[in-house]
């Protein structure tokens, strides 16, 4: 019994498990962090204040302590309200929080290092870090679309800027090759050109000129031709929904539906699948 339980090999799946278990967990801490800063942002950003500084309540402008700062956790302990003068605290929080903290997983996931291989020489490492900051850069895209239907030149160029400066130092350490390079370059101003003539052909109607810069960013990241998979699915979806809301008549035909987060959730889902979607797309044309 006793050789049973303490057999090597035994230990080390169970200790191995829980490793990876305390991995995910921290990377889901790591993304409620980013959700907390992408709620802080995309307030900022829309009342045109600084981007640093200290937090405060919007209400009665008291300045937020070490301890109303913890992601979800504040949220809970404080009962959604305000600490000093009870006013409610928006559900956007947490949900911010918990699904940029799903994001930051699912990027891990897909991304293929693992943090306990200890190879922090790897330049999957470095890629993982770029993407755990462009996604919080995606993620406070997709936010204020969803709020105020329209994306900030300073997120869109912000991530524009990371992704050439990653693509162009990949290129330098051998880890993308020349083609593979222009290959990414190529995919966003493909993109991007093919948006500006849905948005210039419908006079902006169909959508707005930030998801052009925005999509150009999405090129850079997708690489081609992960990008194609990545606008089919924005447009599908896109489609899908707005078909849905006007059925129910959440919206009028007419009225506004971002197409801003449709087009970042497309990339996530190309990110993880486009490769088997295309594959089984081309199936079909044997
Ligand atoms: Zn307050």
């Amino acid at each position: 019994m006793r050789g049973f339980f303490f057999e090597k090999k035994y230990v080390n799946i169970i200790n191995m498990s829980i490793e990876y278990f305390i991995v995910y967990i921290l990377i889901f801490i790591l993304g409620t962090i980013a959700g907390s800063f992408i709620n802080c942002l995309v307030w900022r950003i829309n009342n045109k204040e600084t981007i640093l500084g200290r937090s405060y309540c919007p209400k009665c402008k008291h300045g937020l302590g070490f301890f109303d700062l913890f992601p979800l956790i504040s949220f809970a302990w404080l009962k959604a309200s305000c600490r000093y003068c009870k006013e409610k605290i928006s559900w956007q929080y947490p949900l911010i929080e918990i699904l940029v903290g799903l994001v930051f997983v699912f990027v891990y996931q897909f991304t293929g290092f693992d943090l306990l291989s200890n190879d922090f020489a790897n330049i999957k490492f470095y890629e993982l870090i770029f993407r755990f900051i462009l996604s919080t850069l995606l993620m406070a895209a997709f936010l204020y679309d969803l709020k105020y239907y329209i994306i900030p030149d300073r997120i869109t160029f912000s991530g524009i800027g990371l992704m050439f400066l990653w693509i162009v130092s990949a290129f330098f350490l051998g880890y993308y090759t020349e083609m593979q390079m222009l290959g990414f370059i190529f995919s966003g101003l493909g993109s991007a050109f093919f948006l500006f003539l849905i948005w210039f052909l419908s006079q902006g109607k169909a959508m707005g000129f930030g998801d052009v810069k925005l999509v150009f960013l999405l090129g850079l990241f997708l690489g081609w031709p992960l990008i194609i998979p990545g606008l089919f699915i924005s447009f599908f979806l896109g489609a899908l929904i707005g078909v849905l809301l006007i059925a129910f008549k959440k919206k009028k035909m007419k009225s506004e539906v971002p197409f801003g987060p449709f087009l970042i959730i497309g990339t996530y889902i190309s990110l993880a699948w486009g490769q088997s979607i295309l594959f089984w797309y081309l199936s079909f044309m044997r």
